[in-house]
C-alpha cells in the first residue's frame, strides 16, 4: 500500500522491532504515522530462532517481525519502501529525501534504521554483491551446495557460518586477520574437528576475484604481507560484524566516536523533534525486546514533543 500523502506528523526511518513498536505507540496515539524502511525486519529477518522474545517460547525473526507489522498496519501505519538519503530540518519538522526521489514531512522524525553488515572494502566486494559475495550464510548458504567457500572473521557469526556451511559445501575456508577469536572457544573446537573447514588464522583478504561471479581470493598475511595466494572458490561469506550506517546524519545528530545516535534516557537526540531508538544507538544492549521498549518511549517521547508545539 502506498502512502497516502506527503505530511506526517511522525516518520519512522526504519522497520525492526523499534520503528515498527514506535509505530504501534504512534498510531494508538492518533499520530498519523509513516514508516520508510528498505524492507521489513531489517537484520531480524535473518535470526532463525528467537528464544528471548516474552510471550513467544521460540518464533522466527521473519514471523515476529512480520506479526510487529501487522499490528502496526491494523492501527492504521503506513508503509514507504525504500532509502531515507538526507533529513532536512524545517521551520517546524523534517523533509525526508528517499533514494527513489519522493519526499516526505514530517513533524518528529525517529531514526530506528539498526545496524548494517560491516563491509571489507576492498576490490570486488561491491561490483561481486550478490554474485558470490554474501553477509548471510543462513540465507545463501543452499546456493553453495557441494562448491568451495571462505568464510571471513573470527566472531560467533563466523563460527555460526562455518558450522553451517559446513554441512552444505565441499570445502569451507575460516579465515581470519588476527590468531585471536572472538568466537565462542567450543565453536571453535567443532568448526577445527571438521574434515572439510580449513581454518588459516592471519589472514586478510586483498581482492575478490571474478568477472561475472567470484571465482576466487587474493589472500595475504597479516604478519608478513609478502606471503600471498589465490585461492579459488565460488561464494564468499563477510562475516566480520555489524556498524550502524549513520555518515549521512552527522550533520544532523550527535554522534558517539563509532557512529552510533546519542540518545537520553527517553530516546532524545540533539535536535529536538528526532528520536532514535534501537540498535543504531548508543545503547548498551542490542536486544530485540530492548529495541521494542526503546521505540515505544520515543514514540511517546515524540507524541510529548508534537503536543508541546500546539499548545
Ligand atoms: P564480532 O564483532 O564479535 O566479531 C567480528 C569479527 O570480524 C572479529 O573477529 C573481527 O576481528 C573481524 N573483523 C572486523 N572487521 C574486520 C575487517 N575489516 N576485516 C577482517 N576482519 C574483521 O561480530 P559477530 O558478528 O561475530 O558477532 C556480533 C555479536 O553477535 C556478538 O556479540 C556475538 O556473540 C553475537 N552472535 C552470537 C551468535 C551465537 O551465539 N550463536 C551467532 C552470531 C552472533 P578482530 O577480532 O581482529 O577485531
Amino acid at each position: 500500500m502506498t502512502p497516502k500523502k506527503e505530511k506526517y506528523d511522525f516518520i519512522i526511518i526504519g522497520a525492526g522491532p523499534a520503528g515498527l513498536s514506535a509505530a504501534i505507540y504512534a498510531a494508538r496515539r492518533n499520530l498519523s504515522t509513516l514508516v520508510i524502511a528498505k524492507q521489513v525486519g531489517g537484520l531480524m529477518i535473518l535470526t532463525h530462532q528467537v528464544e528471548n522474545y516474552p510471550g513467544f517460547n521460540e518464533i522466527s525473526g521473519y514471523d515476529l517481525m512480520q506479526k510487529f507489522q501487522d499490528q502496526a498496519k491494523r492501527l492504521g501505519v503506513e508503509f514507504e519502501f525504500g532509502e531515507a538519503q538526507k533529513i532536512a530540518r524545517q521551520k517546524i519538522g523534517f523533509e525526508i529525501l528517499l533514494d527513489s526521489g519522493k519526499k516526505f514531512s514530517g513533524g518528529a522524525v525517529l531514526l530506528a534504521f539498526g545496524l548494517s553488515h560491516r563491509q571489507l572494502n576492498i576490490p570486488g566486494e561491491k561490483e561481486l554483491s550478490g554474485k558470490g559475495v554474501t553477509y548471510c550464510a543462513t540465507c545463501d548458504g543452499p546456493l553453495y551446495r557441494d562448491k568451495t567457500v571462505a568464510v571471513i572473521g573470527g566472531g560467533n557469526s563466523a563460527l555460526d557460518a562455518v558450522l553451517y556451511l559446513s554441512g552444505l559445501a565441499k570445502k569451507v575456508y575460516l579465515l581470519h586477520r588476527t590468531d585471536q577469536f572472538r568466537a565462542e572457544s567450543g565453536m571453535l573446537l567443532r568448526a577445527r574437528a571438521l574434515a572439510n573447514v580449513e581454518i588459516r588464522a592471519n589472514t586478510q583478504v586483498a581482492e575478490i576475484v571474478g568477472d561475472k561471479k567470484v571465482s576466487g581470493i587474493k589472500i595475504y598475511n597479516s604478519q608478513n604481507p609478502e606471503v600471498k595466494e589465490e585461492l579459488d572458490l565460488e561464494g564468499i561469506f563477510i562475516e566480520i560484524g555489524y556498524e550502524p550506517r549513520t555518515a549521512w546524519l552527522k550533520d544532523l545528530v550527535g554522534l558517539n566516536s563509532i557512529g552510533e545516535i546519542i540518545v537520553d534516557n527517553n530516546g532524545n537526540t540533539s535536535v529536538p523533534g528526532s528520536l532514535a531508538a534501537g540498535d543504531c544507538t548508543d545503547v548498551v544492549f542490542k536486544q530485540i525486546v530492548i529495541a521494542a521498549g526503546a521505540g515505544a518511549k520515543a514514540a511517546l517521547s515524540a507524541y510529548k514533543y508534537l503536543t508541546s508545539l500546539v499548545r
